[in-house]
C-alpha cells in the first residue's frame, strides 16, 4: 500500500536525466555523476511529506538536476526544461543537402 500523497522521484521537475551524465554541485563545488543524486524525502512544515532530488555529498544542502545541480558540459541538452536530447541522429541528415544553393 502506498501513501495516496506520496511523492513521486519520476515526476520530479528536477529528477536527474536517465542517461547518467557528470554534473556539478554549486554548493558544495564538486563533480559527479547524475545517478549519485539522491532522492530524499521528509516532512515538511505543512505537514506534508515532501521528495526532494539532493546532491550525494554529505552534509551539502544542493538540490534538484538543473537547479542546484547543473551539467559540467555547458552544451549539454535534454528534452525537459528546453533542454532537446540528442538521441535521434538518424532524422538529421537528410537536410544537409540544402546548403548554399544561391548563386
Ligand atoms: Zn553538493
Amino acid at each position: 500500500m502506498v501513501a495516496a500523497n506520496r511523492p513521486d522521484p519520476d515526476a520530479d521537475p528536477f529528477r536527474p536525466p536517465e542517461v547518467p551524465i557528470q554534473v556539478h554541485c554549486m554548493h558544495c563545488d564538486r563533480d559527479y555523476d547524475s545517478y549519485l543524486i539522491e532522492w530524499r524525502e521528509e516532512v515538511g512544515a505543512d505537514g506534508q511529506l515532501h521528495g526532494f532530488w539532493c546532491c550525494p555529498t554529505p552534509g551539502c544542502g544542493g538540490m534538484g538536476f538543473g537547479f542546484d545541480i547543473l551539467p559540467t558540459d555547458p552544451d549539454y541538452q535534454d528534452e525537459r526544461g528546453g533542454w532537446v536530447c540528442f538521441d535521434d541522429e538518424d532524422d538529421e541528415d537528410d537536410e544537409d543537402e540544402d546548403e548554399d544553393d544561391e548563386d
